[in-house]
This record gives C-alpha cells, structure tokens and sequence, in this order.
C-alpha cells in the first residue's frame, strides 16, 4: 500500500542540537543492526521505518554489515527509500559506518583507508543514495595509525560521499586525539556512538560523557535499551519473538532471578511515572541533555511508538535517580 507520511509527524518529537553544530537530531533515533536482514519480512521493515517517520524520527542509523547477511539491511533500506521516501531525501539524517568484518581478505575490516573509502561507496550503492549524512569509523583500529583512519572520513567528506563523520566505541583518550587530528583536517567529529544504558555505564566511568561536553561534541548511545532488557519484555519470561530466544546477540544467560527481580521493581517505578519501562529507560539515557538522542532498534512498529513518547516525560526527581542506582547501577 501506498505510504503517506503523518502530516503532525515533527508536532511531538524533541529535536536537539548535535553538540556544537548546527545540527538537530530527533532525541530518538532508530537503527536496524536487527530486524532489517534477509531473516525478516520485508513489509515489517517498511512498518516499522513509517511508524519511526510518523513519529518525527528523522535519523536511521546504518553500517555496512548489517544484516544477515551483511550489507542486507542497507539494501532492505534503499527500496524502503524508494518505495516509500521518494522526495524526503531532505527531510532525512541517514548514517552509515565501517570497521567491523565485511569482506574476506585484509582489505575488509578495521581503519585502513583502502577499507573505510571502499566500504562507504558500496553502502552508498546498496542503499541508492548519493552520500550518507554521517559516515562513521565503527571501531578503534590499534594497527592503523589513527591519522589514516580520520584522513579517509576527511576524504570521505570533501569527496561528497558523507556530510559529517562520527566515530564509534572510541574511548576518551583515543577521542580526544581522533578530534584533534579531525580539527586539523577541517572536518570536525560531529558525533561520538556509544553504548550506554542502565546497565551499561561505561561512558560515565572512562569519561567519555564529560569528554564529549568539553569538546562540543553530540553523542547517540546505542542499545540504550540494553537490547530489550530494559523494557517489560522479559519481566514475565523470555518470550517466544524476543532476541534472547532467537540466540542473536542477546545471551539469555544474562537473564538471571536478580536482574529479573531488579527489572521488575524498575518496571513498578516506570508505572509510577506513568510510563513504559523502555520510555523510562530511553528518558534516563537522555536525561540533563548530555546525550543527544538515543538509539532504539525494533521488531515491531508498535515498539517505535512505544519509545518515541519517551519524550513525553524526560524529566526525574533525585530520589527517581537514586532508586534506579539502586537496580540497575553496574
Ligand atoms: P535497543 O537496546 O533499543 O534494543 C532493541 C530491542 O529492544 C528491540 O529489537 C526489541 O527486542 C526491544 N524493544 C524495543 N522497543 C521496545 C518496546 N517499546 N517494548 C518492548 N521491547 C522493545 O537497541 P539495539 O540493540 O537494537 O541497538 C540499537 C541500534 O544501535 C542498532 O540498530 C544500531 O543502529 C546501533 N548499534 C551500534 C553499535 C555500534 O557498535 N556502533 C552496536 C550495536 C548497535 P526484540 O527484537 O526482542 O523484540
């Protein structure tokens, strides 16, 4: 069926500014690192990428290996394009990256700009576009020198194949140089992509947060679900259609009485603020604004809606904070 986009659709969502640039994200954003290979129906991913759009979600996060198999999510996503964004080019912040495994050999992987300027034109390709907004270096590469790997998102930006570049799980030591060597090529980081959830802190304890703010810098933190933990999916069982039954990257193991218990209590005091735990938890990762939007995946368009109302409510008491420390702090 022909797709026509909510006309209300930027009535509801908060935009905010990536750091220092002029550039405002949706404070949700979606990605398809799941759902979005060859293992799932095609008319879900279009349902799932409207209700994002319908929603004011305006950015969707891509890398090159996304699937199964790799590269078949960018491919899912170009006819999605076509199909059912014709002309909202302009209306859309699509990102892309390379760093992880993509092709056999040692051309395939890691910072290399052979690998990193390869790899963006074949996204570029899958997806039928011209250039990507944000085109990131998806991981620190400690065998190639870090000039080379920030030359080649310089290269990737003045050639006309990215907008802006970001980097990826960088930490903050390997970030501040990673900035500097960008500032001196005159493309400047626009995003860092962390993960970062209730149950997952390492971007407060490296610093990174603070890193982030000194120089300027937006940020997306990804999995800020912690996969679909922190939603009230598990809360009564693993269910049948969830990642950590399918055995995806998800480890049921992890699924312990504890954390069940804790995900429980979390869910009560997620009620009592008249939300869902997913939009509680989504408004904990952007709460005091120091991220800049956070980086959903979903099965289903109903989940999209679900956490695009966590904007609805952003805010916390310190005795809401000290509570979910209590729960969840690792
Ligand atoms: P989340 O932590 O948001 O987990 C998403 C999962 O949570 C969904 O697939 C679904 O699980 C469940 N879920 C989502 N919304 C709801 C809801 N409202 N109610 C109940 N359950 C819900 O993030 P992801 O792990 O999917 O990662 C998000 C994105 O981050 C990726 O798509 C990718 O773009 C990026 N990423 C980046 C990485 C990097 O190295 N830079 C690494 C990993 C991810 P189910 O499918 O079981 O229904």
């Amino acid at each position: 069926m022909h797709y026509r986009p909510n006309e209300n659709r930027y009535d509801k969502m908060v935009y905010r500014k990536c750091g220092q640039s002029g550039l405002k994200l949706p404070a949700i954003s979606l990605g398809l690192w799941h759902n979005f290979g060859e293992d799932f129906p095609h008319q879900s991913k279009r349902q799932i990428c409207q209700a994002a759009f319908d929603a004011g979600i305006t950015h969707f996060d891509l890398a090159n290996n996304y699937g199964p198999p790799a590269g078949s999510a960018e491919t899912a996503f170009g006819e999605i394009l076509k199909t059912d964004f014709p002309g909202l080019r302009d209306e859309l912040i699509i990102s892309s990256k390379a760093g992880y495994d993509m092709w056999p050999g040692p051309y395939g992987e890691w910072g290399s700009r052979k690998y990193l300027i390869a790899s963006c034109d074949q996204s570029l390709k899958r997806m039928g576009l011209d250039y990507v907004d944000i085109f990131y270096s998806h991981r620190f590469d400690p065998e190639t020198p870090l000039e080379e790997t920030m030359g080649a998102l310089d290269h990737i930006v003045r050639s006309g194949r990215a907008l802006y570049v970001g980097i990826s799980s960088y930490n903050s030591q390997r970030t501040k140089e990673a900035v500097a060597i960008l500032n001196d090529l005159g493309t400047p980081c626009l995003i860092h992509q962390p993960s970062y959830n209730m149950l997952n802190r390492w971007v407060e304890t490296d610093g990174l947060l603070d890193c982030l703010d000194d120089l300027g810098i937006g940020s997306i933190a990804f999995t800020p679900l912690a996969q679909g933990l922190l939603t009230n999916k598990y809360i009564g069982g693993i269910p049948q259609n969830s990642r950590a039954l399918q055995g995806k990257s998800l480890d049921r193991d992890k699924l312990t009485e504890e954390l069940i218990g804790n995900l429980r209590a979390l869910n009560d005091l997620a009620q009592a603020r008249n939300q869902t735990l997913a939009q509680m938890a989504l408004a904990w990762v952007l709460r005091g604004g120091r991220v800049t939007t956070a980086l959903i995946g979903a099965s289903s368009a109903q989940q999209v809606i679900d956490c695009a109302q966590a904007v609805e409510n952003l805010k916390f008491t310190d005795a809401e904070l000290a509570e979910i420390d209590l729960l969840s702090g690792d």
